[in-house]
């Protein structure tokens, strides 16, 4: 199926196409600049932008894809989890899209099309699948035994998701927003075994309560004491060692717990997405250690685990494979819909 899709939910205008699971077009206007001097995403600025950008958006992936509206099946949108107001605006555009074409639509989960999207890179998706899914709002582990209907959390965090540890550390360290590319490259400069970082719920009670959870918000403090205790002996803070040290202790985590998951679930394909995905140590780590366990690793490119239109639509059109009924034109834009809720 020809399948458009549309993502609104943070600060990304997408717009995807793909004809059943190859990647057409995958169109991205960003309001990222318009955010950096606030050091984060402001909710009324991003509304406002994707009213500005979905018009000529649209435009655009049909052009570049040398696709008429005419010629789609079906309309699928993010319903959510993100932003409210920034939902509602793609959330309206699909609907004027679907009432207009008289094309099914479909509402679907921003946390499962991170995870769906690699279907236009690397095939169908073994079922079960075990995804860890981290970005800028969420960090946890799903076990997927049907990526259009049936995602289980397993695990996830208890504070802070692993991106909003590499924005927050990135801001600490003087770095740009959205921080995480930046401390990725920093940290290339660095040396990852020069601050002994915590690693949380790695050990102990905490682990056996926790045996898939996560939790950053402890690592963000000690890099925030660590640096801030170099400013007051004024001495300089070693930014590339405090990144290297920083991202190894994140992905460190999160690549034990995700191999120990897939071991504890007996499954053996780890499916890695969302925008932490494009860090390139988690990306080596994992793969190392996936190999070193049997584990076959897949992880979508760079440009597939930031947020894009085109997730959106590989999920559509697997729902539309799938022989799921569309949503209703009383689709909400659910800011909080829980991950376990594949389509609205
Ligand atoms: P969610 O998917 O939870 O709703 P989101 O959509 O805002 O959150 P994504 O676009 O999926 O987030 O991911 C953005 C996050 O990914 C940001 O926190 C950003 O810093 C982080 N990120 C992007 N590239 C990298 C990288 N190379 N290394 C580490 N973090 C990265
Ligand atoms: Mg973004
Ligand atoms: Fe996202």
């Amino acid at each position: 199926p020809l399948v458009l899709g549309i993502e609104t939910s943070c600060d990304e205008t997408g717009v995807g196409i793909v004809r059943g699971s190859t990647l057409l077009v995958d169109a991205v206007a960003s309001s990222v600049d318009e955010h950096a001097r606030f050091g984060g995403v402001v909710p009324e600025v991003a509304s406002r932008a994707h009213l500005e950008a979905m018009v000529p958006t649209v435009e655009r992936a049909c052009r570049d894809a040398g696709v008429r509206l005419a010629d789609l099946d079906a309309i699928a949108v993010t319903s959510g989890p993100g932003l409210a107001g920034a939902l509602v605006v793609g959330v309206a555009a699909a609907k004027a899209l679907a009432v207009g074409l008289g094309k099914p639509l479909y509402g679907v989960n921003h946390l499962a099309s991170h995870v769906a999207v690699d279907v236009v890179e690397h095939g169908p998706l073994p079922e079960p699948t075990m995804a860890l899914l981290v970005s800028g709002g969420h960090s946890s582990l799903l076990v997927v035994p049907d990526v259009t209907a049936d995602v289980r959390p397993l695990g996830s965090t208890i504070d802070d998701a692993a991106g909003e540890a590499f924005d927050k550390v990135a801001r600490l360290l003087g770095l740009p927003f959205p921080g995480g590319p930046h401390v990725d490259r920093a940290a290339r400069e660095g040396d990852k075994v020069a601050i002994d970082f915590p690693r949380g719920l790695t050990s102990g009670k905490d682990l056996q309560r926790h045996e898939f959870d996560f939790s950053f918000s402890g690592l963000k403090t000690a890099v925030s004491r660590w640096v801030r205790a170099r400013e007051e002996a004024g001495e300089p803070v070693p930014v590339p060692d405090v990144a290297a040290s920083f991202q190894e202790a994140v992905v460190d985590v999160l690549t034990r717990k995700a191999v120990r998951a897939c071991a504890d679930q007996g499954v053996d394909d780890l499916l890695i997405g969302g925008g932490v995905a494009a860090n390139s140590r988690l990306r080596a780590l994992a793969q190392e250690r996936c190999d070193a366990a049997g584990i076959r690793l897949r992880v979508p490119r760079p440009g597939l685990c930031t947020d894009n239109g085109a997730m959106v639509a590989a999920l559509g059109a697997l729902m539309v494979e799938r022989g799921r009924e569309p949503s209703g034109l009383d689709l909400p834009a659910d800011s909080s819909m829980p991950v376990q809720l594949v389509q609205a």
